[in-house]
């Protein structure tokens, strides 16, 4: 590994000497390398844009630089951040499987396009996702038929990636003869602009790409928002798949008409379909997952580290992930052969730490009726006039931002509402936020009167 790093320093130099400065700072001087396999250099590009950049202004440079210092590299591949993880996994896999090589893992029914760590049976069922899992998995066995678009939003973390691979994966065994594509927002971006700058076939290569889909997935549309005519070409894209009845899935870290400048035209195509939420897993759900992972990385770890893991870390999934391995890492360490609880105090110390404890909902709700003046049983009743409607969304908005609840929980808190409920008064309110003054100072005022305690 030392050697590795240490020959690609020297690439380095070289090509400082070769490219613009900017070039050089922008996008080569972060390229990691990963491995050597089979005569092939790995690197590691910090984004999809800089693994575009690299390849197509700096190809001819960098595989100048490497003749120089590696004798044993006849070809290098930029990955970008994901293709790295589905790099790395593949490569476990294969090699926990002991096979030869990707070829033998693709016969094995792992496609090298998805994670094959991402599939359905690691994916954990929950009150937080019960839903979206079912309905990614109507669409893996039933493409094009009921849900179309499928459209998953949720915080980072939560899963959305793992389920559009395990789709991905799904298909690839059970209908290996469907063209499935799956990328990422800036991937559909970055393809769309080189191919306005290409020469060649250009734009029609585009569109032969991407509409002679059987399952198109794009992950992280929110970063859409702003690109005027990539919203142009992908609105085009989803008619011809759509009208072909072709399937379409959709990601993104908030719903359609939350991402900023998404043209009209776009959410309303979104809603023709199915939106669904994912949401922060219960606790129940992070204990199933974290002995799932504990399975799967052969992990050994008393009950009572779980408990904790579950009890302590709100955040999200890959978090939960995060600490799980920290602790692990900390009692082998040790010599450990099971990490217990007091390994798990000590290797979290500074996150768990530094968690505030947690405000109630109970004080948020005090807070709400003191600062409109109304009382707790009219917010949590039935009353529908707007002097207490105001304030029952802004609580309710208010319970879901602060708090790492369920939506579930706070609807039975809010007086026993339906889940739905508390989704329409949280969306309804970051909507008015946008352009309502006085509701936005009211929002800062709460919070910062929340945060104080
Ligand atoms: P997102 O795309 O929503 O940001 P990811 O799909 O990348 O989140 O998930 C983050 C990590 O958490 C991944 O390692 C994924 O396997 C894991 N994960 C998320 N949800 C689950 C689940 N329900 N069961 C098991 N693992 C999960
Ligand atoms: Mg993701």
């Amino acid at each position: 590994m030392t050697n590795l790093k240490e020959s690609w320093k020297k690439v380095l130099d070289i090509l400082e000497r070769e490219v613009t400065a900017v070039s050089f700072d922008l996008f080569i001087k972060n390229l990691e390398p990963i491995e050597i396999r089979n005569e092939c250099l790995y690197l590691c590009a910090q984004s999809e844009t800089a693994k575009t950049r690299c390849l197509s202004l700096h190809s001819t440079s960098i595989k100048l630089a490497l003749n120089q210092i590696f004798t044993e590299v006849k070809s290098f591949e930029i990955l970008s951040p994901e293709e790295k993880d589905i790099h790395t996994a593949n490569f476990m896999v294969e090699e926990e499987k002991n096979i030869a090589s990707v070829s033998d893992l693709v016969r094995d029914g792992f496609s090298p396009k998805f994670n094959p760590k991402y599939t359905f049976e690691t994916f954990v069922v929950g009150g937080s996702n019960r839903i979206v899992h079912a309905a990614a998995r109507s669409v893996a066995e039933n493409p094009s038929s009921k849900f179309n678009p499928l459209f998953i939003y949720g915080g980072v973390g939560l899963g959305k990636t793992h389920l559009m691979h395990a789709i991905g994966n799904f298909l690839y065994q059970t209908k290996p003869h469907l063209n499935v594509l799956y990328v990422t927002c800036e991937k559909f971006t970055n393809d769309y602009i080189s191919s306005l700058s290409s020469k060649d076939k250009g734009i029609s290569e585009f569109r032969e790409k991407y509409r002679n889909l059987d399952v198109l997935m794009v992950d992280d549309i929110q970063f859409i928002s702003g690109k005027k005519e990539t919203q142009e070409e992908f609105f085009h894209t989803f008619n011809d798949l759509y009208q072909n009845n072709r399937q379409i899935i959709i990601a993104s870290d908030r719903p359609p008409k939350e991402i900023a400048t998404l043209s009209d035209r776009l959410i309303s195509r979104f809603t023709v379909g199915l939106i669904q939420d994912i949401q922060h897993p219960d606790f129940e759900t992070k204990v199933a997952i974290l002995k799932k992972k504990a399975e799967q990385e052969e992990y050994n770890v008393e009950d009572e580290v779980i408990t904790y893991l579950a009890e302590h870390i709100s955040s999200n999934i890959r978090e939960l992930e995060g600490c799980l391995s920290k602790v692990c890492f900390y009692s082998n360490l040790l010599g450990k052969k099971f990490a217990n609880l007091s390994d798990a105090k000590e290797a979290l110390k500074q996150q768990v730490e530094e968690e505030k404890p947690s405000i109630s909902p109970e004080f948020i709700l005090e807070k709400v009726c003191v600062y409109y003046n109304v009382s707790q049983d009219d917010i949590l009743g039935k009353k529908k006039n707007k002097e207490i409607v105001d304030p029952r969304q802004v609580c309710c908005y208010l319970l879901t931002e602060m708090l790492n609840l369920p939506l579930a929980t706070i609807g039975s808190f809010m007086g026993g509402r339906d889940y739905t409920t508390i989704i329409h008064a949280r969306d309804k309110i970051s909507q008015n936020l946008k352009t309502n003054t006085k509701l936005k100072m009211e929002i800062e005022d709460l919070k910062s009167l929340l945060k104080k305690y």
